[in-house]
């Protein structure tokens, strides 16, 4: 329930109301602006009848908050909500591109990505120490090996880290080596992983579940900033669907969808989403021009020997075409690649 402050309320005498609203047992949220203070309280709203809050005299409005999600919802927060990784802000007017391998393969590998990748504006570089692969006989990551590797490559090139956390008793360490986890679509909906991240202080990069509705995406970010970490990134992935041409089908319309409904940040991931090298150009462009944040997208030095993703992997000289490709439809969208 969202409750609007008449102009006069003083500070005092809102955190009054929110004090009540606690005892109730709902979630108190005092939220100060330029003209007036709002409330919100989150939970079971009937227990507040008898707080009377529509006649309540310091009371000018009282609105439910229809979406099942509320903390991530727009009906709470109209504002959009800008989420740093480093010292590069993902939201707002800018149009962010997050770029680098699958999977953290070596020093020597994340150094030659890192160098072509700061000729561009690039705000971050991505790769996975923990792989959630298929199979278990495929390349599953160097764990904390690859997080170092992280680290060393990011004090060099000066670009932020984003990495995948799998599981919740990794997230603490990670947290100490990456500047942002990335939650991938097969752990969307592991809860105790969405509360672990959700207690520390780093952003979190949420991508779609391939089987997830556009609903559940928005819960699974509900829990994170409900456990008490407000810097969640939506990443839409592709979903699957009965088209086998493509990896998975990439859902621009929950772009569309998800910039209406919440203040969250949303980026698109063009690898994942097509899985096919040559599409990852075109459909970047496409989440510029459907008002995405920004992308995170798969490039390698040699994706011929990548150890995984090889087949959706820009090489530098196609890196080098989605960036000047990319601008013209990054400024008819009205934002800026930073
Ligand atoms: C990845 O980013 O390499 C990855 C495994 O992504 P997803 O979880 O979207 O499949
Ligand atoms: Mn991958």
């Amino acid at each position: 329930m969202i409750i609007i402050l008449k102009p006069h309320a003083s500070k005092e005498e809102a955190q009054q109301l929110l004090r009540q609203i606690e005892a109730k047992g709902l979630k108190p949220l005092y939220m100060p602006g330029v003209e007036r203070t709002v409330l919100g309280a989150l939970g079971d709203e009937r227990v507040l009848q008898s707080l009377h809050l529509e006649s309540h005299p310091l009371v000018d409005e009282v609105k439910p908050i229809l979406s099942a999600y509320k903390l991530v919802s727009r009906e709470l927060y109209p504002i959009d909500t800008r989420v740093k990784i480093g010292r590069h802000a993902v939201g707002g007017d800018g149009f962010t591109v997050i770029a680098g391998p699958c999977a953290v393969e070596s020093q020597a590998q994340l150094d030659r990505i890192a160098d072509y990748l700061t000729a561009h504006p690039v705000a971050a570089i991505r790769g996975g120490a923990f792989k959630p692969r298929t199979s278990p006989y495929s390349f599953q990551g160097l764990g904390e090996e690859g997080l170092k590797i992280l680290k060393t490559t990011s004090e060099r090139s000066g670009l932020p880290t984003v990495s995948e956390v799998v599981d919740a008793s990794d997230a603490e360490l990670m947290a100490r080596y990456v500047d942002c986890l990335q939650i991938g679509a097969r752990n969307m909906q592991n809860f105790r992983l969405l509360e672990a991240v959700g207690k520390l202080d780093i952003p979190v990069l949420l991508k779609r579940g391939m089987c997830a509705t556009i609903e559940e995406l928005l819960l699974a970010a509900e829990y994170i900033v409900n456990a008490g970490n407000p810097k969640v990134i939506l990443c839409e992935r592709g979903i699957r669907t009965y088209e086998t041409a493509t990896r998975n089908t990439l859902d621009l319309n929950a772009v569309a969808y998800l910039k209406r409904k919440t203040h969250l940040p949303v980026l698109v991931d063009p690898s994942h989403g097509t899985g096919i090298r040559e599409l990852v150009i075109p459909l970047t462009r496409a989440a510029a021009a459907v008002g995405a944040d920004g992308i995170i997208v798969e490039t390698h030095t040699n994706p011929a020997e990548a150890l995984s993703d090889g087949h959706q992997n820009l090489d530098p000289q196609q890196f080098d075409d989605l960036m000047s490709s990319l601008k013209p439809f990054v400024e008819a969208a009205g934002r800026s690649l930073k």
